[in-house]
């Protein structure tokens, strides 16, 4: 190679080689390589995914409209909790929204319902179904021939709306992020921040933090990096977390400034004012300077997570049968578990279950045995009782004809003297009659 070669090559020490870096005296261009990127991108446009979840009433669709300026839900199209009530939905809206000649598509998953019945159990189903949809989408999509078209909709980030109770999180909130954390990047709000004091807000603040790690709940964790100045805004992210938001549908005038708010006979609460809530910090995460990480999340972490279980599934049984497999998650590789060790510990699972059910089945199968034996010697006894009662009623009729028989024949036998009297009487008198009649004659 000549004096103007681009790298250096060296041994690492672990058999491989290393690059040295090396500054060029010349301009060869690809310095220019970001800008092609960019152009592509920009040709391209961009798609995000954001889910919204929490009970009515909590300000989702205001903040969602505050949140891209763009009146997604209006008087003429609320809110889906508006129009949509009892049971839980999963409701996609989509919105082309454009800044500077960038496209950005934007999902917007809302979940109307969620939360508002008496009996909440299971209710997060409907949107983990709708999670798994999205990455079977995308996996079907990869798996197909021709791959160029990849429409991803699976979902990059979740809004997880907290009530402003100044209590903590309800049974429900700690369920539901349980059972949704492997899946999808959490970030936990609290609602209508303007409800409470600042000391209010950070203390409730402080106790939802709290029962978040005691839950062990893995909300989006903010990536660390080497930048001084972007660690800084990770860092002042993180100590306002979880965010407290306030949303409005209104332009209020503040001195001479128009500004989105919530107008109150003592003040404005601004929604785009730091000192009032932390909706510009979410905003500037989400849209300016985390929404490249989400979907980075998203596609190496929770989609990874979902595309082994299924390979696990499959491998395991000759075909994909099986929808609940344990989960093979992010901590669980790392403490190097393989797929096979899994399948195994899935096996062993299955079978223990199996003689489970099997003992169970045991038990009820006996139960009802029994049960069928004591009804069995229940109507045993009540023939008996009733074969007796018959006898008794048969053996008293018995008697009763053999007493009317002993009369009959008494009567009869009475009868038949008094004939033979009668007899006896008329063969009298006929022997007198002609005994007279003889005398007249002589
Ligand atoms: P959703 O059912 O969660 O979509 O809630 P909406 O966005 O429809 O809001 C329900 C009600 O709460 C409406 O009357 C809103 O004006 C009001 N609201 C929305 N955001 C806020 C907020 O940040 N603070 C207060 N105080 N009220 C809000």
């Amino acid at each position: 190679m000549s004096s103007g070669e681009i790298l250096v090559s060296e041994a690492d020490g672990n058999g491989g080689i290393m690059a040295q870096p090396k500054n060029l005296e010349g301009y060869v261009g690809f310095a220019n390589l970001p800008n092609q990127v960019y152009r592509k991108s920009v040709k391209r446009g961009f798609e995000f995914t954001l889910m919204v979840v929490g009970e009515s009433g909590l300000g989702k669709s205001t903040l969602i409209n505050s949140l891209f300026l763009t009146d997604l839900y209006s008087p003429e199209y609320p809110g889906p909790s508006h129009r949509i009530k009892k049971t839980v939905q999963v409701e996609q809206s989509k919105v082309l929204v454009k800044e500077g000649g960038v496209h950005l598509l934007l999902t917007i998953v809302d979940t109307p319902g969620f939360g508002d019945a008496v009996d909440n159990s299971n209710c997060w189903q409907p949107v983990i179904d709708y999670i798994d949809s999205k990455f079977e989408d995308y996996l079907n999509a990869e798996s197909r021939v021709n791959r160029r078209q990849m429409p991803d909709s699976r979902v990059q980030c979740c809004l997880y709306f907290i009530a402003p109770s100044g209590h903590g999180l309800k049974p429900l909130d700690i369920e539901f992020m349980k059972r949704l954390h492997e899946k999808v990047n959490i970030i936990p709000l609290i609602a209508k921040a303007d409800t409470m004091t600042p000391e209010e807000c950070q203390q409730f603040k402080n106790q939802i933090m709290k029962e978040i790690q005691e839950h062990k709940i893995k909300i989006y964790e903010f990536p660390e990096t080497e930048d001084e100045e972007e660690m800084k805004l990770v860092r002042r992210i993180k100590d306002r977390l979880p965010l407290a938001v306030v949303g409005s549908n209104t332009i209020i005038e503040v001195n001479g400034k128009r500004v989105r708010g919530r107008q109150y006979p003592w003040g404005v609460a601004e929604v785009e004012n730091g000192e009032h809530c932390d909706f510009t910090i979410l905003r500037n995460m989400l849209i300016r300077t985390h929404m490249q990480d989400l979907k980075d999340v998203t596609n190496n972490v929770h989609y990874e997570n979902y595309r082994s279980r299924k390979l696990a599934a499959v491998t395991y049984n000759g075909m994909d049968n099986n929808k609940n497999k344990g989960q093979l998650t992010k901590h669980e590789t790392a403490d190097g578990m393989s797929p096979l060790a899994q399948m195994e510990e899935e096996r062993r699972d299955h079978v223990s279950k199996m003689k489970k059910m099997e003992q169970e089945m045991e038990q009820v199968f006996e139960m009802k045995v029994k049960e069928k034996l004591m009804k069995l010697r229940d109507s045993e006894a009540e023939l008996q009782r009733r074969h007796e009662q018959m006898k008794k009623n048969l053996e008293a009729q018995h008697r009763e004809l053999e007493e009317r028989r002993r009369q009959h024949d008494e009567e009869k036998a009475g009868w038949e003297a008094q004939q033979r009297i009668l007899e006896q009487q008329k063969l009298d008198a006929s022997r007198t009659l002609e005994k007279n009649k003889k005398k007249k004659i002589f």
